[in-house]
């Protein structure tokens, strides 16, 4: 059975000893699908490879292929070794490859008379053209060669891989002893009807063909088929995951109770906008439909979520249940807590707020209160629910700034609770493509529509000598009776002197702003001076807060008119976007000063200047991924979006919607799958996609 075979230890494979198959575990590899699954990291044929003699200096990688000439190690200045050879394709024509690591070991590995491809930047030396550290492989006698026209895979082999011996050479033989002689216990694991609707290539034929291609046809339909499969058995879990919970019945919540009634006449203090009427909408009727709500809610900073939040709460008060209003930390959810309460005081709710510095005792009493029912509205961070506070009627569970949460962990989460309908939401407006793979077992309400007049923010790349007239302008601010923030980047690789930055900043603006009162703000304090600096802040009393980025998220001080973001190259593009949402909140024009070195990287400069041009936070965010690609843009840890290997988002939305609609259909039409044609497609399902998602779900 494929399934069994797949599952093998890489031990049991031939040319796999206990030493090969530990490096491979380390390195991920466990299992004989493991290895099959491996993705190469280039092919070469006699297309890509390039002739010496037409080899020029620049800044793109080529690949050349010969013999090797000679070998030496070379003490260089200082006794520092390194390993040089000589390489030839044609007579006469020759580079040279110079490597500084792994000395001893590729010494080794490397021999005269060798045939090499070496992949790399080219540079002159002295006259000689030579490649240092580039990449290598050996491409002799390992069966097809490229030589007789063969395509030949590259695997991603790190430096521990190399040293064991296992090369892209050594795997490529691995590989092909392993599919000729068990091969055929690889089965097809899509149903018949897939495969041939979507004109795929046969999925025992794409495993071999994308290690071992055929031609460059067959390796493109290969990889095609592969990440079809990928994407497929992803919206898969989607499909199952919403069908799973559709069979819960939800609490039946028409909508229109008294006290939400109340809320809109008499203490709103605004008009809705049309796009939160419409969210408001949605909300309603998924929450009256008697099945469970799962709505994710996308708006821009500033859309005006929190209000939203707060009416779908009444609705769900009024019809008897307890609501709970989740942050991602506690600066974020004391807000919540002192905005909310504030604004539903007339209508004498019991509102808590339990974090992880809320004291025993207090804790202990609104924990009464929770599973008793009388409190009716818990704000927390995110452990509120996970925690195992015992709600008496929970109803209504909204997940605020949500986009660092996967599905796996929603799903762990819905099955943990009571079963609450689930409103998500988040300030990361992300392309449809990724939404449909993050978010794809969601209904989405987008709000694109800003709360009216808003003023503008004007943003400003700034350098070090325009400081002076940066604080002309803070001051300017200040008499006006508005407030400035002064934002620090902290990451925690180089923590302390980030923090000590922050601080010396901190000590400089006091000194410049001398008269008036500037807080700091950082992650490192006690959580009650974090407070009272902060509250200092929000109620006017300080004009400026100098905070390292915990104020990234959420924080909402009308009056703050100016932010100047120090090293703002330094920080990513979603997250500056988020940081300059705090401003332009009030009624007055603001402005943002992005303090940048001198010298950048050009993507840093393409970052800067994108905040510079637009402050829409659907094209920052597809800026950003073009910027950085997908992977990187989301953080596969933190969102829980799986890696996927062969797949790439951004490019392969054509094959994602096939994916997706093939496999929301079968779950439609057999929610179990009990079809015998799904069963190979089930087994696999169960066995890899599944269990990776259970560990997919112990993340964050
Ligand atoms: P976010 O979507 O970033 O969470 P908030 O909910 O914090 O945004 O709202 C930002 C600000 O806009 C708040 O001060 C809020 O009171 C205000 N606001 C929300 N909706 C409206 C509206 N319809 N009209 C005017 N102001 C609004
Ligand atoms: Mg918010």
């Amino acid at each position: 059975m494929s399934v069994e075979f797949l599952t093998q230890p890489v031990h049991d494979v031939e040319g796999i000893g206990p030493a090969r198959a530990r490096v491979l575990s380390e390195a991920g590899m466990r299992t004989v699908g493991d290895l099959l699954a491996q993705v190469p990291r280039r092919y070469l044929d006699r297309s890509s490879v390039l002739r010496i003699r037409d080899v020029r200096v620049g800044a793109t990688s080529v690949t050349v292929m010969g013999t090797v000439l000679m070998t030496g190690t070379v003490s260089g200045r200082g006794g520092r070794k390194r390993f040089e050879i000589v390489l030839e394709d044609e007579p006469g024509r020759r580079v040279k490859a110079v490597w500084f690591q792994g000395v001893a070991w590729m010494s080794k590995a490397i021999e005269k008379g060798h045939r090499l491809a070496l992949h790399g930047k080219p540079a002159r030396f002295g006259g000689t053209l030579s490649f240092s550290h580039p990449d290598f492989d050996r491409i002799d006698e390992d069966g097809p060669s490229i030589d007789t026209g063969r395509i030949i895979a590259l695997y991603p082999g790190s430096a521990t891989l190399q040293k064991a011996g296992l090369t892209s050479r050594t795997m490529r033989r691995i590989l092909y002893k392993l599919l000729k002689d068990h091969g055929r216990k690889l089965r097809e694991n899509l149903p018949e009807s897939v495969v041939t609707s979507q004109g795929l290539l046969d999925g025992r034929v794409a495993r071999r063909a994308i290690h071992f291609p055929r031609n460059a046809d067959e390796l493109a339909r290969a990889i095609h088929r592969l990440k079809f499969e990928e994407l497929f058995f992803f919206q898969l879990l989607l499909a199952t995951s919403r069908s799973h919970r559709a069979q819960y019945p939800g609490a039946v919540i028409p909508g229109d109770g008294p006290l939400m009634h109340r809320f809109l006449r008499e203490i709103l203090p605004f008009q809705l906008t049309g796009a939160q009427s419409q969210a408001l909408d949605a909300i309603g009727k998924d929450m009256g439909s008697g099945s469970q709500m799962n709505r994710l809610l996308q708006g821009d900073v500033g859309s005006g979520k929190t209000v939203v939040a707060v009416i779908a709460a009444l609705m769900a008060i009024d019809a008897g249940y307890q609501v709970a209003i989740m942050a991602p930390t506690e600066i974020l959810s004391d807000q919540h807590y002192r905005s909310v309460s504030r604004l539903l005081a007339p209508l004498g709710l019991h509102v808590g707020l339990l974090t992880g510095s809320t004291p025993a005792a207090e804790r202990r009493e609104l924990l009464a209160a929770v599973s008793e029912g009388t409190c009716q509205l818990l704000i927390g961070t995110h452990a509120v629910i996970q925690d195992g506070v015992d709600f008496c009627r929970l109803g209504l569970a909204v997940v605020d700034e949500q986009h660092r949460f996967g599905v796996l962990q929603r799903a762990t989460l819905f099955d943990k609770g009571s079963r609450p309908h689930m409103l998500l939401m988040t300030a990361t407006p992300i392309p449809r493509s990724l939404a449909l793979t993050l978010y794809g077992d969601l209904h989405v309400s987008v709000m694109r529509e800003r709360p009216p007049g808003r003023q503008p923010i004007t943003t400003k790349v700034v350098r070090e000598n325009d400081r002076d007239h940066v604080y002309a302008m803070m001051r300017h601010e200040i008499d006006q009776g508005r407030q400035c923030y002064v934002v620090y980047p902290l990451v925690e690789e180089s923590e302390k002197l980030d923090l000590r930055d922050a601080v010396s900043g901190y000590e400089a603006l006091s000194a410049v702003f001398a008269d008036v009162r500037v807080e700091l703000v950082h992650g490192r304090m006690k959580a009650a001076e974090k407070d009272a600096a902060m509250a200092r802040f929000v109620s006017g009393e300080a004009p400026i807060l100098v905070s390292t980025t915990v104020i990234e998220v959420g924080v909402d001080v009308p009056a703050a008119t100016l932010m100047l973001i120090e090293h703002a190259e330094r920080f990513g593009l979603s997250q500056l976007h988020q940081l300059r949402g705090r401003i332009g909140r009030g009624q007055y024009a603001s402005q943002c000063f992005l303090m940048a070195e001198y010298k950048q990287s050009e993507e840093s400069r393409r970052r800067l200047q994108a905040m510079e041009e637009t402050d829409d936070g659907f094209r920052i965010s597809e800026i950003d991924m073009e910027l950085r690609g997908v992977g990187d843009f989301f953080g596969t840890q933190q969102s829980g979006l799986p890696a996927f290997r062969m797949a790439d988002l951004m490019t392969d939305q054509d094959i994602l919607d096939q994916a997706r609609e093939t496999a929301f259909r079968i779950i439609e039409e057999d929610p179990s799958l009990t079809a015998a044609t799904y069963q190979p497609m089930k087994r696999w399902f169960e066995a890899f996609v599944l269990r990776r998602g259970m560990r997919l779900s112990r993340i964050g």
